[in-house]
Order: structure tokens, then sequence, then C-alpha cells
């Protein structure tokens, strides 16, 4: 038995590699990040095609040398697709990737600390909840706040809603007549989050907007009245601050004196325009937040941090806590009073997220992040200054946030959802600068989303320049 064992052992040590290994591998692994970074400014922002599906052998008994992955990585994953790394990518909502947040995350990977449990970890815990702290005062919300980081804003809205539910006692048979309040804007992870939570039967009002995309308040009082009125049971308003769409930000200080008025749960998705709390522009776009019950926030949108980083904030931290509160006797050692995520949230083991958010806060100082925000807004009010000068293109709402939308008008008569299908697509496969589509009220507009901290003027000067050069092309 004894031999069988370290006979197992022996082959089973290969997975700590020793000191020296470990040193080269490592320059091998910050040498690629460094071609990678160094090149970023001259790679395309979007690259067509799709990866070589063999991936060569795929998985096997046999250690396979690290220079032929990181080939096959820059092959395969770095290269194909978009970019999110890239200053030059407009679209959608753009992604980021300060450094800093991957040195936290190589530093959290290394030592593993156990983040769902005060027990395991107080350091770990204690970090995450200081940051909680630091994103609910950013709100407004007194000392009772409290909240957790997530994957993304997705599982943060999702979070948001099952505390919405429990706080308000909606039990099976409630769920035909309770009643939801939102925009046609909403994010669809809301409709989506709904259903998760077993909610999908509920009435969903979707309220009239104003020319801006802003939720009609006139409206949505009247929605509530009608509908109590009706026997039905108005429960909860989801607010956007900054849809996907347009950036558009409801109006939260009314919308909230309504929600008190009529006791409902006020959830503010703000996953995209959250972080522009940090600069004083945002803050006043954003003027009533503070009294939304639950807000989502997304560092991985607005804070600039790698994907994976959300967060779900809530003005009563036992909402939170009586949704996601649990009893398990495997447990018991580490039963406890402190506020552990793992009480907080749908997860248990979960990556110690807080030091990828911490570490570039700490390292870099918020100046500038919050200039870097203050200079998106600046970048998306330009571009749309800039381009409504532009003969044949067309122009939405002044920005509140950082998204701008537009459409060329093709002036010989084309079909211009057609003419800007055909633009977007060439402007894409051009490969210097990405942006996306949308549809909004039925007709097909391009976007301009600005939220990159890679994005400075230069990458909207060239879409400037791009723009009238390519739908001229293509006008011919
Ligand atoms: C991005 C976004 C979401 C979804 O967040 P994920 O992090 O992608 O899951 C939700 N709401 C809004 C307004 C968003 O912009």
């Amino acid at each position: 038995m004894r031999e069988a064992i370290a006979k197992l052992e022996a082959v089973s040590r290969q997975l700590e590699p020793p000191p020296d290994i470990r040193r080269e591998i490592t320059e091998q692994v910050v040498r690629y990040a460094d071609r990678f970074l160094d090149a970023l400014p001259e790679m395309p922002v979007y690259v067509p095609g799709q990866p070589d599906t063999a991936f060569g052998d795929f998985i096997g008994d046999a250690p396979v040398d690290l220079e032929l992955l990181l080939a096959e990585l820059a092959r395969e994953v770095d290269t194909p697709g978009i970019n999110p790394a890239s200053g030059a990518h407009l679209g959608y909502i753009p992604g980021g990737g300060v450094y800093y947040a991957a040195l936290g995350d190589y530093l959290a990977d290394v030592s593993n600390r156990y983040s769902g449990i005060y027990f395991a970890s107080p350091g770990a815990v204690q970090l995450e909840q200081r940051l909680v702290q630091w994103l609910a005062r950013l709100i407004g919300y007194g000392t009772g706040a409290g909240g957790d980081l997530t994957s993304g804003g997705s599982i943060a809205n999702l979070s948001a809603i099952v505390a919405a539910r429990e706080a308000h006692g909606i039990a099976a048979r409630d769920i035909p007549d309770t009643c939801v309040y939102l925009t046609s804007q909403v994010h669809h992870c809301v409709t989506k989050a709904l259903g998760i939570a077993g909610l999908k039967e509920c009435i969903q009002r979707v309220i009239p907007m104003d020319q801006s995309f802003r939720m009609d308040v006139a409206a949505l009082q009247k929605a509530i009245t009608d509908d109590r009125k009706a026997g039905l049971k108005p429960w909860m308003v989801v607010a956007s601050a900054g849809t996907t769409d347009t950036g558009s930000v409801d109006p939260l200080d009314l919308i909230a004196s309504v929600a008190a008025e009529q006791g409902l749960w006020l959830h503010v998705d703000g996953a995209y325009g959250g972080a522009f709390l940090l600069c004083d522009a945002g803050q006043s776009v954003l003027s009533g937040i503070e009294k939304a019950d639950s807000v989502v926030i997304d560092p991985h949108k607005g804070f600039f941090l790698p994907y994976g980083s959300g967060a779900v904030i809530v003005k009563n931290r036992d909402t939170l806590a009586a949704a996601h509160g649990y009893h398990a006797d495997y447990m018991q050692d580490a039963v406890e009073d402190d506020p552990s995520p793992a009480s907080l949230s749908a997860e248990l083991t979960r990556p110690f997220r807080g030091l990828r958010l911490w570490l570039p806060l700490k390292l870099a100082g918020l100046k500038p992040f919050r200039a870097a925000l203050d200079e998106k807004l600046l970048l998306a009010q330009y571009f749309r200054e800039q381009l409504a000068k532009l003969p044949d293109f067309e122009v939405g709402p002044v920005p509140e946030l950082s998204v701008v939308i537009y459409r060329y008008k093709p002036p010989n008569g084309a079909d211009t959802e057609d003419f800007n299908r055909r633009l977007v697509d060439a402007i894409q496969r051009d490969g210097q600068i990405f942006i996306s589509s949308t549809r909004i009220e039925g007709r097909y507009m391009l976007r301009l989303a600005v939220l990159n901290f890679r994005t400075h003027l230069e990458h909207i000067d060239r879409l400037l320049a791009l723009l009238p050069k390519v739908a001229g092309q293509l006008a011919t």
C-alpha cells in the first residue's frame, strides 16, 4: 500500500512545479502578456472568423510545452472576434481590463483564500465587505446597507430580484396578481432573472417613455393606481441607470417618490451607468439612486475591470440575508453572524473577487478613474456634436452618459435600414473601430458606446473620419 501511494505521489507532485520551472513559465506568461499589451494599440479591434475547432490534440495524458500553448492561445483565442481590451471598441458596452486587476486575480488565485465564509478567511471577507461599503457610500446609502460582489450584472440583478421577492413575501399563489413596472429599454437580463426567480407569470407592465427613452413617471403612477384598483399587487419598479441601448437614465428621484408612496420595491439597474457616480457629472445625472432599495453596478464595465465583476448593493442588508440565509450541518464550525458572502448570495464557493477591484483602486488611486469617466462623458458629447455637423447623419438625443445613437440617411433614397446595416458591417470588417447597432422603437440605429479606459480622442476622431468615408464608398 505504502509503495503504491509513493508511486502515485511521485506522479501527482508534478502538479507543483519546482521553483526554477515555476519562475520560467511565469516569465513566459508575463512575456506573452507584455507582447499583447505592447501590440494592442496597433491590433485590429475585430477579426472575423472562428477558431480552428481542432485546437490541436485536445486534452491528453502527456504534458505540452507552454510555448506551443501560448502560440495556440494567440492564434485561436486572442485573434478571432472582438478585442475588448482595445480602445477602439465602441460597440455594445465596451470592456476594459486594467492591468492591475490581472495582478489581483493572480494573487487571489495563488493563495486561493476562501472568500465565501468569514471563518475561513476573515481578511478576504472583510476586504470585500469594505469594498461593498465603499460602493454603498458612493450610492449614498447609510450604514444598514450591504451587498455582494458577483460575477456580473445579470447575477447581481437576479440577487436583487430574489431579495425583493422575499422582502415582499411573494408566494407562488401571489405571482399571477403581482405586477412589475419597467420600460421596453430595461436590460433583457432583468426579464431573464424574473423567470429564473420563478416569477415568469407575474404581470410585467411596460411603462411608456419620453423622447429621451426615460420612464414616464405619470404613466407609472397611473399604472400602479389602476392595478391596485383592479385588485392586483403592485410589487416592484425596475428603473435603469443607464440603459444599454441609449445610456438613458430614468428619472430616479421621481420614480423613488412614487415607489415609496405606493410601497413598492425600487430596483435600479446601474450595471452600465452606476460607475459614473464616481464623478460629479454622473452624481447629478444619477441623483435619487440613493432612494432605491437595491442597485446593481458592474465594475467590469465602468470601473474598467476584466470580465467577472458585478455588484449588488441593497439599502437594507437584512433583505439580502433573508433571501439567501441557509443552514447546513457540515458548516457548523463556520456558523457566523459575520457578513459572509455565502449568506448573502446563491454562491458558496466563489472566486475571491475583491482583490481584482481593490488592487487597481489602491494602486492607481481614484483620480484616474474619475478622470477616465469624465473623459468618456465628454467623448460621447463630442462625437454627437461633430457627427451632427456632417451631412446626411442623424443623431439621437444628447447623451446623459456615454452612449450616442445615430444613423446615416442615404441621400439618394436608398433604404435607410439596409444602408446602415451595410455601413456597420463594412466598419466592423475594416477592423480599425468596432461599432454596433440596435433597434429603437422599430428603427435600425447605430450606436456609439464609450466606456473602455483606453478609448481616447484619437479613436473618436478615427470613427468620425471613417463614417463619412465608408458611407460615401457604399453610396457609389
Ligand atoms: C451589461 C448590462 C447588464 C448585464 O450585466 P452582465 O455583467 O453582462 O451580466 C445588465 N444591465 C445593464 C444596463 C447592462 O448594461
